[in-house]
């Protein structure tokens, strides 16, 4: 593939930057969640006002229509300006695309526009204590009732549930069908009395993601996207984007952080030192190997329209590589890493998730091996 920009590529490229220079998005709140999420949910608001919080989505939903190219080259610049992901990404780059897909008109038009403003913020229920990697064996119930559906059941890891209006339900409509066929996927209000959010404490001391309690939520047929029973097809759409859009803002990031570990060499005189010089070098090169199947990974959707399997390669490479290259960093620092609250703990204590959040290894060495290898199906 041809990884030149052309000119209206380079001029995107070149207006977004003179955006980001013009718009500080200040100091990043230390060691308060809520600030921090207040942090982020203004810079949305201010991409938002300028057109740029999804440039993705067509220019109908108040989208760029931005090609893919430009799309990547969004997440670049952000991750390049230093400015936060947005406090809807969830929203922005699951909930939206997937209603654009499925949705009713009415849908579509009451639900898209407070995504990009961030009034109302999305988060993700899929998971459950007994369904994660295999998510087709949810149980969360959603019974027929009079105009709607009662939702009984519990989700876990529900990130930002917390300072959500919305949550993306898939519950088990029909138990006596095959487990994939019995689902449907709903919008679900949070501000009910029968959702409860308790916050879950991570290794970092922060509380990203959250147990939710549904007993008896009450959500209305016209909240049903893509049609009952339909709930697996649509929730892949969700999942294909999740894997898709974030990709280029990661590997972006994982190179600042790289820069990071390279000045911390530097400032303790070690850059000579054989042995760092030999770890840095293979981290170097697995951002540029990162960076280049990340934009493999475009071709593939330009080519066939939606998501391949490399995009599975590329979140693989990225936690694998992000985790080493945190522990290097605390290697590196020494005893000094280890201090609570300190950047390079939160970095190394933050990066054990990766392997897990957004399709764990394993489950992602099976995709990798069955579709891109061609291997026979794990059993
Ligand atoms: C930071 C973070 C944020 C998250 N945010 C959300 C969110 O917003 N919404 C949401 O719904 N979920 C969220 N999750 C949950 C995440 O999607 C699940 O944790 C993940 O899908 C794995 O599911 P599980 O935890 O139930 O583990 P399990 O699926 O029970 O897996 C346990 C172990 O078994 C392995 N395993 C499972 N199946 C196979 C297989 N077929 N072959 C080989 N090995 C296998 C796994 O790799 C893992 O090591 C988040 C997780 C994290 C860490």
């Amino acid at each position: 593939m041809d990884l030149t920009f052309s000119d209206s590529e380079l001029a995107f490229r070149d207006e977004l930057r003179a955006w980001f220079d013009d718009h500080d998005p200040g100091r990043e709140p230390d060691h308060d969640e809520d600030a921090h999420y207040a942090w982020r949910r203004d810079f949305q608001r201010e991409l938002a006002r300028d057109g740029w919080a999804a440039v993705h989505w067509p220019v109908e939903y108040g989208g760029r229509g931005a090609t893919l190219t430009q799309s990547a080259i969004f997440f670049e610049e952000l991750g390049r300006s230093g400015a936060p992901l947005p406090a809807n990404v969830l929203g922005l780059l699951l909930a939206g695309p997937t209603i654009m897909t499925w949705g009713t008109p009415d849908q579509k038009e009451r639900l898209l526009s407070p995504i990009l403003t961030a009034e109302e913020i999305w988060c993700q229920g899929f998971s459950e204590p007994e369904a994660g990697s295999d998510l087709a064996s949810l149980k969360t119930r959603a019974v027929k009732e009079d105009g709607g559906w009662r939702i009984t059941g519990q989700k876990v890891w529900t990130s930002g549930a917390q300072y959500s209006k919305w949550c993306m339900l898939v519950a088990r409509s029909d138990t006596e069908v095959a487990k994939h066929k019995g689902l449907t996927y709903f919008l679900m209000d949070m501000e009910q009395d029968a959702v409860g959010v308790r916050p879950l404490r991570q290794i970092t001391g922060e509380s990203e993601f959250n147990e939710l309690f549904i007993d008896g939520a009450w959500i209305p047929d016209e909240n049903v996207l893509g049609g009952v029973g339909n709930g697996w097809k649509v929730a892949l759409t969700t999942l294909m984007n999740e894997r898709a859009g974030l990709g280029f803002f990661l590997q972006v990031r994982l190179r600042q952080l790289l820069d990071r570990v390279i000045e911390e060499a530097v400032s303790r005189d070690l850059l000579a030192d054989p042995v760092v010089a030999d770890r840095l070098g293979e981290l170097h090169l697995k951002a540029e190997v990162l960076r280049l199947t990340a934009y493999r990974g475009l071709s593939a959707i330009e080519k066939y329209g939606q998501p391949g399997p490399e995009v599975s390669l590329t979140k693989w490479m990225w936690s694998d590589t992000n985790q080493q290259l945190s522990q290097f960093a605390a290697d590196l620092v020494g005893p000094g890493a280890l201090v609570a609250g300190s950047r390079w703990s939160y970095e190394l204590l933050r990066a054990r998730g990766n392997s897990i959040e957004g399709g764990t290894t394993e489950v992602l060495k099976n995709i990798v091996a069955e579709r891109v290898l061609g291997l026979p199906k794990a059993r």
